[in-house]
């Protein structure tokens, strides 16, 4: 064996992984930690962060590189150069140009409202597995980043609530009076919703929720708070466990049930979704104009639509001394651990195919989580839910 073929199969033994710098204005969070870096290091492969990339989630270059990444600061050979790129936020048209033909990229990629952006990726011959598809099962579990920002988002919804609100959330007996708890109601009980409940109780209010699925009712009371029951006929949840949208006719009913609990509390939490659609209003402006003044409201689903119908995108506004908080990115306000647990989704994810004793990916095109979560493939568009929502046949 002549010395350039062994330096050839040597390199060829180290699958690249990049990590850039999330672009996104205002974005915290990051791909990496350290730690993944390290762990991603044990599995041999050679990892390169791009400089400054843990900066806003409180990760320094040096203990990125004492984790065994190398530091670039030239973003287009590291995005040009790489095998794996793990990122958060989708990929912008220009840098996907920049890609090797082949390479796996992992994040997540809004495909419902980015046609545009898969068919390039589709194009230009990339792997590209969409973190908004890791399926809801028992396995996933370890790699579902909506579960692990929506955790963080319903506990930093309630911690927002309570910075501005007038009252305090427990109650006091205090020699000068007693104050009575704060009234919390949560709508959409799901991963976010169950967390914003949990938190809220932890802070002594008292707390009452509503999902349109039924199943919901008992984890809701598992957790201290009441469940309020509306009858609106057949509502039901999919195979994966989300809702199904409501007819208008329901959500009619749902608004004026709903209408009484906010005028008696102090804090409205929305969190209510329906997958790959906007999020359903279900806070009327009227419902605002008629709760106590002091009170807040805060739409957790603001970046998919958003459930209160005076809600501004990104901003906190108020409404007869109603604040309603309606911030992007609830997880980035706890860049932290918010990048902290992604960063282990996308480790958990390349670790779950990683040959081993090759120190390599391997597509598995059979697997059940790649089959629901790999959208495009050898040029082409493989995901059938995202044919179907295009309106294609398949390739
Ligand atoms: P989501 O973000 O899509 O929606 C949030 C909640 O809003 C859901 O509970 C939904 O039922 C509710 N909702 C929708 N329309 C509503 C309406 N009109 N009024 C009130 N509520 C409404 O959902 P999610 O938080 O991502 O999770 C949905 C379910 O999937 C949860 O029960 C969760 O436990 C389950 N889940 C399972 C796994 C797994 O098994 N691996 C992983 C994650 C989540």
């Amino acid at each position: 064996m002549t010395a350039s073929f062994c330096l050839l199969y040597y390199a060829r033994l180290f699958m690249k992984i990049a990590v850039p710098k999330e672009t996104w204005v205002g974005e915290t969070r990051a791909a990496a930690t350290p730690e993944t870096v390290a762990k991603f290091v044990r599995l041999g492969a050679e990892v390169e962060v791009e400089a400054g990339v843990g900066v806003s989630a409180g990760f320094t270059d040096e203990a990125y590189i004492k984790a065994g990444a190398k530091i670039v600061t030239d973003r287009s050979r590291l995005l040009s150069e790489a095998d794996i790129i793990l990122r958060l936020r989708k990929p912008s048209v220009e840098e996907v140009v920049l890609l090797k033909r082949g390479a796996i990229h992992v994040s997540y990629l809004d495909p419902f409202n980015e046609k545009a952006l898969i068919e390039q990726l589709a194009e230009r011959g990339i792997t590209a597995f969409c973190m908004e598809f890791i399926p809801r099962t028992t396995r996933a579990q370890k790699m579902d980043a909506l579960s692990s920002q929506a955790n963080l988002a319903g506990y930093v919804a309630v911690i927002l609530a309570a910075a501005h609100s007038n009252k305090v959330f427990p109650m006091m007996t205090t020699p000068a009076g007693t104050i009575a708890p704060a009234k919390v109601f949560v709508v959409g009980a799901g991963v976010a919703g169950l967390q914003a409940i949990a938190t809220a109780r932890r802070l002594g209010a008292k707390v009452t929720a509503y999902d349109t699925r039924p199943v919901v009712e008992e984890q809701v009371k598992s957790l201290g708070a009441q469940f309020l029951k509306i009858d609106l006929g057949e509502t039901g949840q999919t195979k994966d466990g989300y809702a199904k949208p409501l007819t208008e006719e329901q959500i009619k009913i749902q608004r004026e049930a709903m209408k009484k609990v906010c005028l008696e509390s102090d804090v409205v939490i929305t969190t209510a979704q329906v997958f790959g659609r906007r999020a359903p209003i279900l806070i009327t402006r009227e419902m605002v104009e008629a709760m106590k003044p002091g009170s807040v409201v805060v739409d957790v689903a603001i970046e998919s639509g958003g459930n209160v119908e005076c809600a501004q995108p990104n901003q906190i506004t108020e409404i007869n001394g109603v604040k309603i908080i309606a911030l992007f990115n609830l997880p980035g306000r706890v860049p932290y651990h918010a990048t902290q647990v992604y960063a282990n989704n996308l480790y958990n994810f390349v670790e779950e195919y990683w040959d081993k004793a090759n120190k390599r990916f391997i597509l598995k095109l059979e697997d059940d989580i790649v089959k629901a979560c790999l959208v495009t493939h050898e040029g082409k568009i493989i995901s059938d839910r995202l044919l179907e929502a295009y309106g294609q046949a398949k390739q």
